[in-house]
């Protein structure tokens, strides 16, 4: 019997998309379609975006699992129609891209980056940055992503601690749990990494408290999601000079608003979400997996726990 996929994803990604998970598959035993083209209820798999048009999983009787494009299933976890398995994405190249995007960032705030590259102004003054090992770094978040961030940067020689919600035990990490193992890891947070996903339990998990417990000059880079940080007290926080600077990946509404403080704050990097994309062929790859898994009655990878959120 072939499988039916549904893409239900913005029909732009269905041109690269559609090779990559047939390709995924080695052309066997696979059907993959758009949604006008399928009976909701002799759908097999759905590999979906969040910011698709299906919303409502209801008609879709037969469907074993659906397979998030995403990492952050924040804008789907809460629907009630959707009854069947969720997983989460977990894609070594999205994985790589967070990885370089955090390493580029945390150098560029490392080696004092815009203040040596000079202007016309000709200001020759150079301020000698410490080496990596006397900075310490820490992540927000020990999963795929940030798991991989803390390690690239240790072998890197940074100091490098993080923080999640359960124990870790992570080679050459110094790290931290809970609430009160929170409290200490931002005390020692030259340069913060915020990758925790975005639940009730994450929201202002940077607040203004918390930022008075980092390091004063200290830098904030969140690729995570808006809703980690305080915004109001991370302006306030720029402003007093208690942080440094602060580059963003993600905000609480997406584009940016044109009138927002950050895109004028002298302090402040927007990015427009890109620090790490879905890579559709390693992606795709891990869709075959998940789904050759559902085939054969082997649990699903990288499900998502619907009662934490994430
Ligand atoms: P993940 O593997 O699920 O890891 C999440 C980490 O956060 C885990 O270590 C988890 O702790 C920790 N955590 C969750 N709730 C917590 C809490 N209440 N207190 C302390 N720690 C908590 O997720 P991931 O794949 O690394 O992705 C992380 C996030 O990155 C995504 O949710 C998404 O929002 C964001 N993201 C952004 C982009 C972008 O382009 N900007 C791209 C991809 C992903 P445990 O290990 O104890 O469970």
């Amino acid at each position: 019997m072939p499988i039916n996929v549904l893409f239900a994803a913005t029909p732009e990604r269905w041109a690269t998309y559609e090779p990559a998970l047939r390709r995924a598959f080695g052309g066997a035993g696979l059907n993959v379609y758009l949604a006008q083209e399928i009976p909701a209820d002799d759908v097999d798999y759905i590999v979906y975006a969040p910011n698709s048009e299906l919303q409502d999983f209801t008609p879709y009787t037969r469907t074993k699992a659906v397979l998030n494009l995403w990492a952050g299933v924040e804008a789907i976890v809460g629907n009630t129609t959707l009854t069947q398995p969720l997983a989460r994405m977990v894609d070594p190249g999205m994985t790589r891209s967070m990885t370089e995007w955090v390493t580029g960032h945390v150098l560029r705030h490392h080696l004092g980056m815009d203040r040596h590259i000079l202007d016309q102004s000709g200001d020759w003054t150079p301020v000698v940055p410490p080496l990596a090992e006397e900075r310490r770094v820490c992540v927000l978040g020990l999963g795929e992503l940030g798991t991989s961030v803390a390690r690239t940067l240790q072998s890197l020689r940074f100091s490098v601690s993080g923080w999640s919600r359960s124990p870790k035990d992570v080679a050459g990490i110094n790290t931290f749990h809970g609430d009160a193992g929170l409290d200490d890891a931002l005390r020692q947070a030259e340069i913060l990494v915020l990758l925790l996903p975005d639940t009730p339990a994450t929201h202002n998990t940077l607040d203004a408290r918390r930022l008075a417990l980092m390091p004063r000059g200290a830098f904030v880079i969140n690729p995570g999601r808006g809703p980690l940080i305080d915004d109001d007290a991370l302006l306030a926080a720029l402003d007093s000079g208690q942080i440094a600077h602060a580059t963003l990946d993600v905000f609480r509404v997406e584009p940016l608003p044109a009138d927002h403080p950050y895109w004028a704050h002298p302090r402040v990097t927007v990015t427009p979400h890109i620090a790490a994309e879905t890579r559709a062929k390693t992606a795709s790859e891990v869709i075959a997996e998940n789904i050759r898994r559902g085939e054969a009655g082997e649990p699903f990878l990288y499900l998502v726990d619907r009662s934490l959120g994430y």
